[in-house]
């Protein structure tokens, strides 16, 4: 019997809302995760096809002689501007898209998690079975992350939050939603999602 793909399950949330957190919890229950940002950096500078489509875009300027990713030059070409960032996200995409399904197919488990902030916003989400929305109120999200984050301030922040979808968007989008204030409970929220999955994972 040909062994059946897991069941893909994205979990995303907007900055501070606590999305690595609850995927922790996800994963001392066994369940395997794929951090899909992460993941998409490592491709940038090890995968060749995607290599190759940066270079052909962004010019050979876009990696160092010696092959590594040339952080300060994409910074300053390709960051700053919005359009840029949407062209260098289309090439990221199918590079990730096809990470995360031959390492999904790889997994001994019922259901797999994709983290990643951006899972409605980049459309990526039409390609999981599931998806979980971390949702935290924005003046506690943005305490989190100036706490978290020392080096980063309010502005810089509210800019990355302009960039994602509204949470209330969001959580009509998702599938489950997790509430992440102070006055919440993560892990009987998350147990909850836990047994949901393993039983539609495994019918
Ligand atoms: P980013 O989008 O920046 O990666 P994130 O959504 O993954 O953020 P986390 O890194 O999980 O968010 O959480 C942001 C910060 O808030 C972390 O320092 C984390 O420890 C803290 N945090 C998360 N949830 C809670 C909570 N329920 N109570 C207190 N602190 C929390």
């Amino acid at each position: 019997m040909t062994k059946q793909r897991p069941y893909l399950v994205g979990i995303t949330g907007g900055i501070g809302s606590g999305k690595s957190t609850v995927a922790k919890i996800f994963a001392i229950l066994g369940i395997p995760i794929y951090y899909a940002d992460d993941r998409a950096k490592w491709l940038m500078s090890h995968d060749s096809e995607l290599k190759k489509a940066i270079i052909e875009k962004f010019g050979r300027e876009s990696y160092s002689e010696s092959g590594e990713l040339n952080r300060s030059y994409l910074a300053a070409h390709v960051f700053a501007d919005d359009d840029k960032v949407k062209t260098i996200n289309s090439l990221v995409h199918p590079a990730v898209k096809r990470d995360f399904e031959s390492w999904a197919a790889a997994q001994n488990s019922p259901y797999v998690l994709k983290e990643a902030a951006l899972l409605f916003e980049t459309g990526s989400y039409q390609e999981l079975d599931k998806v979980i929305n971390v949702s935290a109120p924005l003046k506690i999200r943005i305490n989190r992350i100036l706490l978290r984050d020392p080096h980063r301030d309010e502005k810089q922040i509210n800019d990355i939050i302009n960039k994602q979808l509204p949470d209330e968007e969001k959580n009509s989008k998702a599938d489950y939603v997790i509430k992440n204030a102070d006055n919440k409970l993560l892990i009987p929220q998350v147990l909850a999602i836990h047994q949901e999955l393993l039983s539609l994972a495994q019918n």
